[in-house]
């Protein structure tokens, strides 16, 4: 079974706790003579949390075994670090940061920046010899000087920080944007093949503590380039966006429909056994053969467009790749049966269930492989 990721994000934390981790890293990098490297830092920093106990539990070996040097920090940093979801990690850096500047400002707001020259005033006034008028009028204008210079450095930090809060903040969002855009296809505004890939190994993770069944299924326009060839590429692009409208509209059950690839589409459909999963390929199937579609400004008309679909349903510890493999083959059998059609792997076990659906529901009888 393939690793899950670790458990980002990881929670904002107080500024005390970021600095302690920090120095601790620092000083970690300096006691074992390595090089104050970031991703070095970045070990040891994590190490420090506690947040990704494998990467401790390595750590903790090659120090007890006491083989600490450069080859093992570039080591432990791609396999536990480098390998997340950049712009998550990056992100999650973001937010701790900003959620300890947040704290910082309000610790501001409510404290005041430095009490100290403060309250050595006060010091003064009460351990002092009785005072007299003058003292006390000195003593007193003094706090009042102060008092002013406290408030105008709280203000002016409170500034400084409302304005890097602001900024990262800002940077945030610009991240998120990125995140979003790297997980879509342009063209359709589907999902892309890598925001289906890390659903999919997600969706396994949670599937195999709930012991819910999750299927996919790999859908593929048949003859796709004689379009291309045909109409030319534009017509070919518009087909590509009707299609995966229509699958996206096609799931009364819900579930994730990504951009597989080229003319390839990938269905996740959680909760759903083979059997219902097929039913809902069969509905996709009908869905996009029946429509009549023509060009707009000539009215000639797209020869009928068709679908091939693969089916595969996740086996219990099964790896996600194994599954999509599966799913992969039965598209390829539907190919080669003749296209248009839904085909599973393995072809055995919930066949009759699905048939007796089948049977019973008319609007089904032209499977042409339930047979
Ligand atoms: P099959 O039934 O075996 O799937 O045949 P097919 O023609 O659909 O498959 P083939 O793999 O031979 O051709 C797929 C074509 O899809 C080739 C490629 O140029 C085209 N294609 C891939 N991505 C895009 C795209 O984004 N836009 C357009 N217009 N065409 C694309
Ligand atoms: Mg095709
Ligand atoms: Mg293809």
């Amino acid at each position: 079974m393939a690793v899950p990721l670790p458990q980002y994000p990881f929670q904002p934390m107080p500024l005390v706790t970021a600095m302690a981790l920090a120095r601790a890293a620092f000083d970690s990098i300096k006691s074992h003579g390595l090089a104050p490297l970031p991703p070095y830092y970045a070990v040891w920093f994590e190490h420090h949390a506690g947040s990704l106990p494998e990467l401790s539990e390595a750590l903790e070996a090659a120090i007890s075994g006491g083989v600490v040097n450069d080859s093992l920090m570039r080591e432990l940093n791609a396999r536990h670090l480098e390998h997340l979801p950049e712009f998550s990690v990056l992100s999650d850096a973001l937010t701790r940061l900003s959620g300890t500047l947040k704290e910082a400002m309000s610790s501001l707001d409510t404290h005041g920046a430095d009490t100290a020259a403060f309250s050595n005033a006060l010091d003064e006034l009460s351990t002092g010899p009785a005072p007299d008028a003058q003292r006390l009028r000195e003593a007193l204008s003094r706090l009042a000087d102060e008092a002013r210079e406290m408030a105008r450095r709280s203000k002016q930090m409170s500034g400084q920080l409302a304005a890097s809060t602001q900024q990262i903040e800002h940077l945030r969002s610009e991240l998120q944007d990125a995140r979003r855009d790297a997980m879509t296809d342009a063209l359709t505004s589907l999902p892309n093949r890598r925001a289906f890939d890390e659903t999919l190994q997600r969706m396994a993770t949670a599937t195999e503590g709930s012991g819910e069944p999750l299927s996919l299924m790999l859908v593929d326009i048949d003859h796709f380039k004689r379009v291309n060839d045909r109409f030319g590429h534009p017509v070919g692009d518009a087909l590509l966006r009707r299609t995966a409208s229509t699958i996206r509209n096609g799931l009364p059950l819900g579930g994730m429909v990504a951009r597989f690839g080229g003319e390839e589409f990938a269905v996740l459909l959680p909760g759903q056994n083979l059997a219902t999963a097929i039913e809902e390929a069969e509905r996709l199937r009908l869905a996009v053969s029946g429509q009549r579609l023509a060009m707009r400004r000539s009215g000639e008309r797209l020869s009928d467009v068709t679908i091939s679909l693969g089916l595969a349903e996740l086996l219990p510890g099964e790896d996600v790749a194994a599954t999509l493999e599966r799913a992969d083959s039965a598209l390829y059998r539907a190919k080669q049966e003749g296209r248009n059609r839904v085909c599973w792997e393995p072809m055995a076990a919930p066949v009759a269930a699905s048939h007796a659906t089948i049977s019973a529901t008319p609007r089904y009888a032209t499977v042409k492989n339930w047979t």
